[in-house]
């Protein structure tokens, strides 16, 4: 049994209340008490509940760092292709704890990108060995599509564009790979179910993970729907990201997407939606009453022009909102932070205004992500709730120290991973005076360089064919879907 005391001013209960000096006993992965402070004691820390990531990739490095940044998503997304794969555990290894670091006590990983290198199974058992080490809680989306490999409709017109002059040798791999047979609905299926069976016993939710309508044929996705109605697994999938994605929607489904996710059976409180960015108020209002939850993931809509979602539009019709980063923290950092700011500044509304309150904040970064991945309803610091507890250096939040200003203020106004002085999650520490207790990062991150270094040569020729590929597919989308 392990056993942790914390002595910390809290934000305690739903309410995120401020209270304390408390001692916040910690005892097989619970709170198991709440006293006032012995007499005299000092502290200088504030507690809260451990924030959820609710939508990631668990992306080894940020694309920035491949020549990215600013591309709208969805010429990033091919662009990606300048990623060569690297060793799966080492990937996940430095991305995790980068992302405790940035504040969080969970994970969902939609594994979109597996590597590659060894088997789906064994990829899923190494990214759930890296959380291990890490000790933060992980769910898994096993990423399912069948249509649309490289735009949203035929892409003949993208590969004509560029033969002749500058069909470079990754250009015609990636023609090869576009004619490629896709598996069946029920092949993928059974494969995500063989995931999930070779993670039995690990504690990781592994989830169905369609990565979009515009990815997904209405005939999978119906297959997704069935299958999760019959085994109650979950289902995370993007939706809505890009005014593009809404263009399709709108033009494949004119009886409206959301309708059409509805009528399959999609549409369920076991779904997680991620973006949901060009999602309009009627659509938002099946969403709500499905009881579907919406991972809003602000830093990434900004880095990848999506736009700027209707968080106040999905609070008014009852949708539950989450936090996601989705690799794309505002400043490359994973800071789950300063993403709970920008979640409010650009929600808020204007002036008086309350489209985001600091209660709806705290609500979608630690206490509504819990369910989408699986978790034990938590999300609050109260007796019993799970011990996953994030701990901030409250002297250097409230650093001209004038007046007793509310913590939550200094939380929201200014707080950034670099505040970070503990993190407990399950009740053990996984952050302890501003370090990783069992992982270094810094070598993890150095050896993840190294591994990127040796195998960049693998993807020279897709980025010497990138300056050709970039123009062809922005003009793919502008020509036929720039139209909103
Ligand atoms: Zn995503």
């Amino acid at each position: 049994m392990s056993e942790s005391i914390l002595v910390a001013q809290a934000l305690v209960g739903p309410e995120y209340r401020p209270a304390g000096p408390l001692e916040i006993r910690l005892s097989n992965g619970q709170i198991t008490a709440l006293n006032p402070a012995p007499e005299g004691a000092e502290t200088m820390a504030l507690a809260l509940p451990a924030p959820v990531n609710a939508h990631d990739h668990a992306r080894p490095l940020s694309a920035t760092s491949f020549g990215l940044a600013g591309e709208p998503l969805e010429t990033w997304l091919v662009g990606l292709g300048a990623m060569p794969p690297v060793d799966a555990r080492l990937a996940a290894r430095a991305a995790l704890a980068r992302a405790a670091l940035g504040g969080v006590a969970a994970v969902m990983v939609h594994l979109t990108r597996p590597m590659g290198l060894v088997s789906l199974e064994e990829e899923a058992l190494q990214i759930a060995d890296a959380a291990d080490e890490v000790g933060v809680r992980l769910a898994l989306a096993i990423s399912v599509r069948d249509r649309n490999p490289l735009t949203y409709g035929d892409h003949t017109p993208v590969l004509d564009a560029l033969s002749g002059s500058h069909d470079g040798a990754a250009v015609r791999r990636l023609a090869a790979a576009l004619a490629r047979p896709v598996p069946s609905a029920d092949a993928q299926i059974a494969a995500a179910e063989q995931v999930a069976k070779a993670l039995a016993g690990r504690n990781v939710d592994v989830q169905f993970g369609p990565t979009g309508p515009q990815w997904c044929s209405v005939e999978l996705l119906t297959a997704v729907a069935d299958a999760s109605a019959r085994t109650g697994r979950r289902v995370h999938m993007h939706l809505l990201e890009t005014k593009y994605q809404r263009a399709w929607a709108d033009e494949q489904h004119p009886e409206g997407i959301v309708q059409m996710l509805r009528s399959i059976g999609l549409l369920s409180p076991r779904l997680t939606l991620a973006h949901g960015t060009w999602a309009r108020p009627d659509e938002l209002e099946m969403i709500a009453s499905a009881g579907a939850t919406i991972a809003v993931n602000t830093s990434s809509n900004l880095h990848l022009k999506s736009g700027v979602a209707p968080v106040a539009a999905m609070k008014a019709t009852g949708v539950r909102v989450a936090m996601g980063l989705d690799g794309c923290a505002f400043d490359d950092d994973d800071d789950a932070l300063r993403e709970l700011r920008l979640l409010r500044a650009l929600h808020a509304g204007h002036g008086f205004d309350d489209g985001m309150t600091l209660q709806d904040v705290l609500e979608a970064a630690c206490l509504n992500g819990r369910p989408t991945l699986g978790l034990a309803p938590g999300g609050q610091i109260a007796l019993e709730a799970p011990g996953d507890i994030l701990l901030l250096d409250l002297k250097a939040l409230d650093r001209d120290a004038l007046l007793p200003v509310d913590p939550r203020a200094l939380l929201l106004g200014r707080a950034r991973r670099e505040h970070i002085l503990g993190l407990w999650v399950d009740g053990k520490p996984v952050i302890t005076r501003g370090r990783l207790v069992r992982v270094n990062a810094p070598e993890a991150e150095a050896a993840l360089r190294a591994a990127y270094r040796v195998a960049m040569p693998q993807t020279a020729d897709f980025r010497s064919d990138w300056s050709a590929l970039r123009p062809s597919l922005a003009a793919w989308y502008r020509d036929r879907l720039g139209c909103c």
